[in-house]
């Protein structure tokens, strides 16, 4: 457990850290509590439901399927990965069966890999405003993976672009105060370029 890094994030003021728990174990969760973490990610539904502990605040980090989603509400704080209308009707139909309001945000494909998943950049703000029909979900802010590079340049864009994004929402929206962006290799960059929730793993676990 890296704690000079838990205390030096647990310094800045205004970012938030989310311990990205996937892979770790339930006795590694409890572990990074007890140095004071109390927000745990991860990215695949079956492996968050195995350690599912409600004295922790969890987030869902990865790719959500909408077949998936009515195992979590009521479970998850966050989740940080819609990127469909499909799947924000689905949260919005378990949250209303259960009563609840589920807090997301919207994950935005930033970088060009292929393999990332996301919405596109362009989408961002129609989509949001569709989802103000959707009275059980609220829109926190944005999420986003940038580009796996050591190109730190093309990062710095790509979280510039991100920031700008987010800053234009909350000017029209008080409630939207998240931008979830910045993992173990990029998170200081990320700080500097506005983010103010941090999801980091492997730099805090080993
Ligand atoms: C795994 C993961 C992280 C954390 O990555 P590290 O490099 O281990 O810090 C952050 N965000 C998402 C979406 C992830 O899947």
């Amino acid at each position: 457990m890296n704690t000079q890094l838990i205390k030096e994030l647990q310094n800045i003021q205004g970012v938030k850290i989310v311990a990205v728990s996937k892979r770790r174990t339930k006795e590694q969760i409890d572990e990074a509590h007890r140095h004071g973490l109390n927000t745990f990610g991860e990215n695949r539904v079956q492996e968050f439901l195995e350690k599912y502990d409600p004295k922790y605040s969890w987030h869902i980090i990865g790719h959500l399927q909408t077949n998936k989603v009515k195992y979590i509400i009521g479970k998850v704080d966050l989740i940080e990965s819609l990127d469909s209308i499909k799947l924000a009707k689905e949260i919005e139909k378990q949250a209303a069966k259960q009563g609840l309001i589920q807090k997301v945000l919207v994950q935005i494909k930033i970088s060009e890999d292929p393999n990332k998943t996301g919405l596109p950049y362009q989408d961002a703000l129609p989509f949001i405003k569709e989802l103000q029909s959707l009275k059980h979900i609220q829109v926190k802010g944005l999420m986003c993976v940038a580009t796996h590079t050591e190109d730190m340049e093309l990062v710095k864009e790509e979280f510039m672009k991100m920031n700008q994004l987010f800053q234009e929402l909350k000017s029209k929206d008080p409630q939207i105060d998240t931008l979830s962006m910045g993992m173990s290799h990029d998170y200081k960059l990320a700080i500097e370029c506005g983010s103010t929730m941090v999801r980091i793993g492997t730099a805090l676990f080993e």
